[in-house]
C-alpha cells in the first residue's frame, strides 16, 4: 500500500494501468489498494475517468537519508511508516539494548499518547511524531526542569518558522494564543540517581488542518503560516534547537535557563486553576522557581508545585 503512495506522492495523475505496471499486480488490485488507502489513511484521492488518480494533495514523506544529512547532531532516526506510539517503540528499542542518543520517527501513530493516559491524534503523514532517547547518567540534577527545556527548543523552533506568537504554558504545551500547536512527554526508565534514560517525546502539529477528534482548541504550522512545512526540514531544525538547549542545561542547569522560560510563558501574572485529580488550586502564577516547579501565589501564600498528575487552567474571571 505504501509502495502506491510513494508512486502518487507527487501529486500528479497516474493511470490504474500505468500504477499497476509499476507494483506488477493488476488494476483491480491498485484500486483496491487505492481504497485502504483513503480508509486506513484518511488520504483524499481524485479519481477522474481518462486521466486516474491523484492524491488531492501532494505529500512530502519522511526521508530517512534527508534527516541523516541535516542533522548536526548526529542521532540516528528509526523511522516508521506507522507505530503505536514513538515513546513506546522509543521505550522497546531501550529494552533491546540500542545505544542512545537515538530518534524514533513515525508517519503516524495509532496509539500516541499524552500526559495520563490521554491519547495524542496522530494521522498519517501530517505532523511530526518524535522521539528522542538520550543516556542519562550525571544524577539528577541532568533532569531538573528536562521537560521545560525540550519546550523551550520546541518553541524555538516555531518561532524560527514565523510563529511569533507562539508560547509556553507550564508545564509542557506549547500554545498560539489558546490553541495548541504541540504537546511534550517525558518518559524515564532506569534509576534517575544513577544511571537512566529518558524518552522525549515530542507531537508537532506540522501540516494538519482538520482534526474533528482533537477535544480542544488546536492549530498547526500549516494554519498559521499558510504555507505548509516539509517535515524533514522541521526534524532537523528540531534538532538544532534540542542539541543547543541541552547543551546548555548540561553545562549551567536549569537555572540558567529558567528566566528564557519565564519569559516565554504566555500565562505569567495570570489567574488558574491548578488541578490534581479531584482537588484544586486556585491562584496568580508568579512564574517558575529553579527546579521547574510552578510558583503560585495562594492568598497571601507563595507556594510551589511540581509533578506529571498537574494541570493548570485559565480561570474564567482571569
Ligand atoms: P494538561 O493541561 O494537563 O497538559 P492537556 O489536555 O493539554 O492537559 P496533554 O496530555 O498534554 O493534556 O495532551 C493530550 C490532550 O491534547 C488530549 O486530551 C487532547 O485534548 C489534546 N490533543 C490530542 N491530540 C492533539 C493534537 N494533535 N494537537 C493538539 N492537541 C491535541
Amino acid at each position: 500500500m505504501l509502495t502506491l503512495l510513494k508512486l502518487l506522492k507527487d501529486g500528479r495523475f497516474h493511470s490504474g494501468q500505468a500504477l499497476g505496471v509499476a507494483l506488477g499486480i493488476s488494476r483491480s488490485a491498485v484500486w483496491k489498494q487505492l481504497q485502504h488507502l483513503e480508509t486506513e489513511l484518511n488520504l483524499k484521492i481524485h479519481k477522474v475517468r481518462g486521466r486516474g488518480y491523484q492524491l488531492a494533495a501532494p505529500l512530502v514523506l519522511l526521508d530517512e537519508q534527508l534527516i541523516a544529512s541535516r542533522d548536526s547532531a548526529s542521532w540516528s532516526a528509526m523511522v516508521f511508516d506507522s507505530i503505536d506510539s514513538t515513546n513506546a517503540e522509543a521505550l522497546r528499542a531501550i529494552e533491546r539494548g540500542q545505544p542512545a542518543p537515538f530518534m524514533v520517527l513515525a508517519e503516524r501513530q495509532t496509539a500516541g499518547r499524552g500526559r495520563r493516559g490521554r491519547k495524542w491524534v496522530s494521522p498519517f503523514g501530517e505532523n511530526l511524531y518524535y522521539s528522542l532517547v538520550l543516556r542519562i547518567d550525571g544524577g539528577m540534577r541532568q533532569l531538573e526542569g528536562l521537560s521545560l527545556v525540550v519546550g523551550l527548543a520546541v518553541l524555538q523552533a516555531l518561532r524560527e518558522l514565523g510563529i511569533a506568537e507562539a508560547g509556553l504554558k507550564w508545564p509542557n504545551d506549547v500554545l498560539v494564543g489558546k490553541r495548541k500547536i504541540a504537546g511534550i512527554l517525558l518518559e524515564l526508565v532506569g534509576d534517575p540517581a544513577d544511571v537512566c534514560h529518558v524518552v522525549l517525546g515530542v507531537g508537532i502539529n506540522a501540516n494538519m488542518r482538520t482534526a474533528d477528534e482533537v477535544d480542544q482548541d488546536w492549530t498547526s504550522i500549516q494554519l498559521e503560516t499558510g504555507r505548509s512545512v516539509d517535515r524533514n526540514l522541521l526534524v532537523g531544525l528540531l534538532n538544532a534547537k534540542l542539541q543547543a538547549y541541552l547543551a546548555r542545561h548540561r553545562d549551567s542547569g536549569f537555572a540558567a535557563i529558567q528566566p528564557e522560560w519565564e519569559r516565554c510563558h504566555l500565562w505569567q501574572g495570570r489567574q488558574v486553576s491548578l488541578i490534581a485529580g479531584a482537588q484544586q488550586v486556585d491562584g496568580v502564577v508568579l512564574g517558575i522557581d529553579q527546579q521547574g516547579a510552578l510558583r503560585l501565589q495562594v492568598g497571601n501564600v507563595e507556594k510551589h508545585f511540581s509533578g506529571g498528575e498537574l494541570s493548570l487552567r485559565l480561570r474564567d474571571d482571569s
